[in-house]
């Protein structure tokens, strides 16, 4: 048979998306599964939202769009970054494509040349480290420790910093542990990036408005003026406005990376189905209180698991003020035997069981990077969580 490309080699298959596969394989099976691993909202898309594709589509607005988005949908989004983060960005730094990970992709494979390295604080969104080795760097990760919120020590990255190094990469609130930086945390990772004029800063906010606790959300281009030719600021659709199947990406840049990013764009894609496009100014131009109403709801889940898994001894976890996900340390589990007889001697081992014994599908810290850990996702229904909570302790108890 003809070979793989060698680029393919070191680029693994998400450890998410293979859980998730697990469980359709388990409910196929008859099995009453409890998914608790998938990354999307379980709300639907807004109606006004569908309202516009459809119209878009009896419109006749189904050819070829323009590659980098459409005049309205980049003049929506320069609007968004103005409104929610006091950006300016003129309409040709803005550009779009099917997702935030398709943006990052793009950005990547613009600015990669073998061997450069790209810092990713570390655990981490799973596709950051093989977007990065896929474009021919090397990922560097960063510890954050739980014991500093799963946010690095600024000290920490610049001891990471080499000559060789491209990128910084930022996602708060973040996948898996749902932190979120304050103003004062982003201040001081700019007081690094400011030693060093010759790397590029990636933030993706993709998490941007599912924040609670009255928090504020910053990206680093608001806080520190003095990085924004240096900043991509990256976000989308799909969390925010339960739009994950639309695929819908942008970011607004340095005017130089978006030439180049738009170079890339049309060569391996024909831009955004244009239905997509129209459904996306509806929802960046339209009314935006679902998005505190929506994050109520989230909160309110979050404080709910919280208080379940705060009851079970041996698990700890911090209370993240973002994202939908909880990243839940199992140490004490570590070299105990589960209820069947098998032994955990790793968090991987400690998923394995919950699927196997109690039909409850989370994804284990390792695949983001730390062990050991598990990541629960709460976007899904109180029922689905007051069910995953049960079988969880009862797993739980059961392990000596
Ligand atoms: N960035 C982070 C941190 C994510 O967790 C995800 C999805 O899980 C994405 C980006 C992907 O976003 P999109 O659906 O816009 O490609």
């Amino acid at each position: 048979m003809p070979d793989i490309a060698d680029r393919l080699k070191n680029v693994a298959v998400s450890a998410s998306v293979a859980m998730t596969q697990k469980a359709r394989d388990l409910a196929a099976q008859g099995v009453r599964v409890v998914g608790l691993s998938t990354g999307e909202p379980d709300f639907p898309t807004p109606e006004h939202a569908i309202e516009a594709a459809y119209a878009a589509a009896r419109a006749g607005d189904t050819r070829y769009p323009p590659t980098d988005g459409t005049p309205a949908l980049r003049a929506a989004i320069a609007r968004k970054f103005k409104r929610d983060n006091q950006l300016e960005y003129d309409v040709c730094q803005i550009i779009t494509a099917g997702g935030a990970k398709q943006i990052i992709f793009n950005a990547m494979l613009a600015t990669i040349n073998p061997g450069d390295e790209v810092i990713i604080p570390t655990p981490s969104w799973i596709s950051y480290a093989d977007i990065v080795k896929f474009a021919g760097g090397i990922p560097v990760p960063v510890l954050c420790p739980q014991s500093n919120g799963f946010k690095p020590y600024p000290a920490d990255l610049a001891a990471a910093i080499t000559p060789k190094t491209k990128w910084l990469l930022l996602n708060y609130p973040g996948n898996p542990t749902g932190s979120v930086a304050t103003r004062a945390d982003l201040l001081a990772i700019a007081q690094v990036m400011l030693r060093y004029p010759g790397i590029w800063i990636l933030t993706d906010d993709i998490y941007e408005h599912l924040i609670y606790d009255g928090v504020t959300f910053y990206t680093i281009a608001q806080v520190e003026p003095r990085l924004y030719d240096r900043v991509l600021t990256v976000n989308g659709v799909s969390k925010a406005y339960s739009m994950t199947g639309w695929r819908l990406g942008f970011c607004g840049g340095p005017q130089d990376l978006i030439n180049a990013m738009s170079n890339v764009n049309t060569q391996n894609s024909g831009g955004v189905c244009t239905l997509t496009q129209a459904a996306a100014v509806a929802v960046l131009e339209g009314p935006q209180d679902l998005l505190r109403e929506r994050a109520e709801i989230y909160r309110q889940r979050r404080d709910y698991v919280l208080e379940r898994l705060a009851a079970v001894n041996g698990l700890s976890c911090h209370k993240p003020q973002g994202a939908f996900y909880l990243f839940i340390n199992i140490a004490a589990f570590i070299g105990k035997t589960t209820r069947n007889g098998r032994r955990i001697t790793s968090d991987a081992d400690f998923v394995l069981a919950l699927i196997e014994e109690h039909h409850v599908v989370t994804v284990q810290g390792a695949a983001y990077g730390i062990s050991p850990f598990f990541r629960l996702s709460y976007a899904t229904s109180m029922a689905m969580l007051q069910e995953g909570c049960d079988r969880i302790a009862a797993f739980c108890r059961g392990i000596h």
